[in-house]
């Protein structure tokens, strides 16, 4: 188990990348840190890791307080976007070089390194150097090496940035398979939602050193907190249209739609609804947004329709055989929606 109270650090400079960051994260739980570049993921992490000292906070691992602690005694591993294997070692050597650094004897040590490059399909491969390896093959290593000495908690932090599309979804599978394998606490740093959404059991989405929002994907991908998770989150991105509210009803883009309760007359408010919820209608309705089609996209299975509503665009997710053509005139309506004031989700 991981905890984290009250965690600052502000740069010289003046830089706040940790403001008053509380957090548990569970025994075996695979965590995902989210948020764009810049907003404290890497200086968490490191924090964690005790590559970098917090300004004030505490960090505790498995109930012990850690803070004061050099990175080697955390019992904690960390892997890197560039892997920071050693390209003067083979693969064997690589493996075994924290246990050798932590001196476990050598028949151990080569015992232990085998186990796990079996385990990571490196079996064939001891031998080499990096450089004779693949992209995906040289990160395998570095996530042998971080197994190898049996951690408490793994930290990566962007581990499969380097690789390309396809052997990224390769290894995010195979990432998840062996997290729940070996059921070891893991801090997974990325900015890429799809990955955090598919690979986290719970997410915490980053802004500026604070923590927006902390929950399930789920949780964060049907209730985004505010419209920064909201935009944020969502292969593609959430509807945020500008409306308000008028004689206990919300005016949206054209279209009139139930107002949650708490609305005050005149209140602006902004319309949150995802791609995949907008269903658009040929015919005309009070409820749907009028738009014109500016932009078809095709997305394999369906398409991503943008329709052009006043100055607002409006996308909406239709099934493959549905697509309008460019011109026509269609109605927006919302299967779900979320309402947001001043940022924050009301309903
Ligand atoms: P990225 O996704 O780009 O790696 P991040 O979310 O991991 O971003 P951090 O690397 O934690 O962000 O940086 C948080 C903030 O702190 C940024 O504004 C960054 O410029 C700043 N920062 C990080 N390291 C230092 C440093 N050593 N000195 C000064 N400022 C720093």
């Amino acid at each position: 188990m991981i905890t984290l109270r009250s965690l600052t650090k502000v740069f010289p400079g003046g830089v706040r990348a940790l403001d008053a960051v509380d957090l548990t994260i569970a025994d075996g739980e695979f965590f995902a840190l989210l948020g764009p570049s810049g907003c404290g993921k890497t200086t968490l992490l490191r924090t964690i890791a005790g590559l970098e000292a917090p300004g004030s906070g505490a960090v505790a691992i498995n109930g012990r307080d850690v803070t004061a602690l050099p990175p080697g005694r955390r019992d904690v591993a960390m892997v890197f976007q560039d892997y920071a294997i050693f390209p003067h070692m083979s693969v064997r050597d690589n493996i075994a070089y924290p246990l050798r650094i932590r001196k476990v004897p050598r028949a151990e040590r080569a015992g232990r390194a085998e186990e796990v490059a079996a385990r990571l399909s490196l079996s064939e491969l001891l031998g080499r150097r990096p450089a004779q390896l693949s992209g995906g093959q040289q990160q395998r290593v570095a996530l042998a090496r971080a197994i190898a000495c049996r951690p408490s908690a793994f930290l990566f932090d962007e581990p499969l940035s380097n690789l390309d599309a396809r052997l990224r979804l390769e290894a995010r599978t195979f990432l998840k398979r062996l997290q729940r394998e070996l059921a070891v606490t893991t801090v997974f740093v990325t900015h890429d939602q799809a990955e955090a959404l598919a690979l986290a059991d719970r997410i915490a989405v980053m802004s500026a050193g604070r923590m927006v929002q902390i929950g399930t994907p789920a949780e964060v991908f049907q209730r985004p907190a505010t419209t920064f998770v909201a935009a944020f989150i969502g292969s593609t991105p959430m509807n945020l249209l500008r409306g308000t509210s008028v004689n206990g009803a919300l005016h949206v883009a054209g279209a009139v739609r139930a107002a949650p309760a708490g609305l005050g007359e005149g209140d602006e408010i902004v319309y949150g609804v995802r791609p995949e919820y907008m269903n658009l209608s040929e015919t005309e309705r009070p409820d749907g947004i009028p738009g014109t089609v500016a932009v078809v996209e095709n997305l394999g299975t369906g398409a991503l329709v943008t329709l052009e509503s006043g100055d607002q665009l409006v996308q909406a997710v239709v099934p493959e055989g549905g697509e309008p053509r460019l011109g026509a005139r269609r109605w927006a309506v919302p299967a779900r929606s979320l309402v947001y004031r001043d940022g924050a989700l009301m309903t």
